[in-house]
């Protein structure tokens, strides 16, 4: 018989599962504790718990682990680059982050990608499967175990495509927001999404406090549609409903992420369009990120940066240049796992 996750229960699974072994609601917060606050790696380190409980469980659950494969420090910044594997030898990538405000971390929500992003390393070996609630928090766990660090902020922004997995992604949210858990707040979540029109709206009805960051790239169909095949899906006039349907209904502003390819999107043309679609969406937060270059494609990172921040602040539109973190050990998400399936 498969043992069962039992990182990935609610603390009401939990007591519905205790309470069906036949023992007191109790127990269950007592374990609850046990697994998210204090993190232990076997039963038998509950030391409240009856040794007739801990024995049963042990019999019919697992609490799982993700095995670091390779770590990556950079001696530039800080910056450490995690390889987890985990059970069944799947891998994902985690990066651990310093900045002036804290330390933050950028997590994975899926093995491989669907979403086929022209310049984005993640996607290039396709899709193998969703990481569960627990993959998720266990990357947050795993590193703030081998680190000694306490992560303070979060972004979904590591593989795959988070509303790709948005029962895990959500369920995960809610584990890792619980009071007898990490007990993080929401307003230090940002979710990055290459825009599923439907669940971004369904993610405004929840009123989670997320952050949304929106990876545009381009600001017309054509323009965008070349470099990301989900625009052929949800358009860019959708998204950009979508996305004044998130700000009226949370009050959050969006953040839009824009990487500048040399010779593609970096251009005063491309910086005017821009400046048109997002205006009606203003206040809103624009994040320029110097493209990072990848094995498999020609794109270079554009030499004009700063020109197109001063056309987007000029008209008024908030925008900032993404710092480079870890360059010297290449964190740009997708390239460690790529090259671990490699060799
Ligand atoms: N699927 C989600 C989250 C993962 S990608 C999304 O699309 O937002 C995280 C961010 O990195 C996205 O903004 C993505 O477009 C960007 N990205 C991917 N490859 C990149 C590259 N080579 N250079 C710069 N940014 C890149």
């Amino acid at each position: 018989m498969n043992k069962k996750d039992i990182l990935s229960f609610t603390p009401a699974e939990l007591e519905a599962e205790i309470t069906a072994l036949g023992e007191k609601k109790f127990r269950a917060s007592q374990l609850f504790d046990w697994l998210h606050a204090k993190r232990v790696t076997a039963f038998a380190d509950c030391s409240n718990l009856p040794g007739a409980l801990t024995e049963k469980l042990d019999g019919l659950y697992v609490i799982p682990r993700a095995a670091v494969k390779r770590k990556l420090e950079s001696r530039l910044d800080g910056t450490v680059k995690y390889l987890y594997e985990f059970a069944d030898g799947e891998r994902c990538e985690t990066v651990l982050m310093s900045y002036r405000h804290g330390t933050s971390l950028c997590i994975s929500t899926q093995v491989g990608c669907k979403m086929g992003c022209s310049f984005c390393a993640s996607t290039k070996a396709g899709f193998v499967r969703d990481l569960t609630p627990s993959e998720m928090l266990l990357q947050v766990y795993e590193t703030e175990r081998d680190s000694g660090r306490k992560v303070e902020s979060l972004v979904l922004m590591g593989i795959g495509e988070p509303l790709d997995n948005f029962d895990n992604v959500m369920k995960f949210l809610s584990l890792l927001s619980s009071e007898k858990g990490k007990n993080m707040s929401l307003r230090h979540v940002s979710l990055s999404t290459c825009g599923i029109v439907p669940r971004i709206r369904e993610l405004a009805d929840m009123k989670t406090g997320l952050t949304l960051s929106v990876s545009l790239h381009a600001p017309t169909d054509e323009k965008r549609s070349a470099i990301m095949p989900v625009n052929k899906r949800y358009d860019t006039a959708e998204l950009m409903s979508a996305c004044r349907y998130y700000f009226d209904k949370t009050g959050r502003r969006i953040s839009f992420e824009f990487a500048l390819i040399s010779g593609v999107n970096d251009d005063p043309g491309t910086a005017k369009e821009l400046i048109k679609l997002l205006r009606p969406l203003s206040p809103c937060h624009v994040n320029l990120i110097p493209v990072n270059e990848i094995r498999e494609r020609e794109y270079r990172r554009s030499a004009k940066v700063r020109e197109f921040q001063k056309m987007l602040t000029d008209s008024g539109i908030n925008a900032t240049v993404r710092r480079t973190l870890g360059a010297d050990i290449n964190a740009a998400c997708g390239q460690l796992r790529r090259d671990s399936i490699a060799n």
